[in-house]
């Protein structure tokens, strides 16, 4: 569908809050760019729908690729809220034993890998920490009986 300047279409208004009439103020390749709403004579700009003609040329992220990203972008967050965590922590390193008793974001020592905090407590014997980079499974002591 190909519109032209001042054409008038129904669009939803946000400030009125519902489909109404806008005029077309503005046109890029024969799409839409900004409306003026003949009721409150706002303007705005023109979104298409979010369905598209398939081999449209014009469509900038294939949905996968968009989930993709969107899962990158927590896992950094949590990489960050560690991260922030570790380097916060006021508690006192603990030896890592595998046979130690350990807490949920108490800060571990381990040979190995460094300074970690841990951020899941997996019952019975095992814990989840957090090196700086990835997030190790390490055996521990049992832990007590909720
Ligand atoms: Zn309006």
């Amino acid at each position: 569908m190909s519109y032209k300047m001042m054409d008038e279409i129904v669009y939803p208004c946000t400030k009125c809050k519902m489909d109404l009439n806008h005029r077309i103020i503005h046109i890029e390749d024969d799409q839409p760019k900004r409306l003026l709403c003949l009721t409150c004579k706002t303007e705005r700009a023109y979104r298409a729908p979010k369905i598209k003609k398939e081999g449209s040329a014009k469509v900038k992220r294939a949905p996968s690729k968009s989930s993709v990203a969107a899962r990158k972008q927590t896992e950094k967050n949590l990489h960050d809220q560690w991260t922030q965590k570790l380097s916060a922590s006021q508690r006192k390193p603990k030896n890592y034993r595998v046979d130690g008793d350990y807490a949920l974001e108490d800060i571990l020592s381990h040979p190995t890998f460094g300074n970690g905090i841990i951020t899941h407590l997996v019952f019975p014997d095992k814990i989840e920490v957090f090196f700086g980079e990835d997030i190790k499974l390490l055996k521990c002591g049992k832990f007590a009986q909720k």
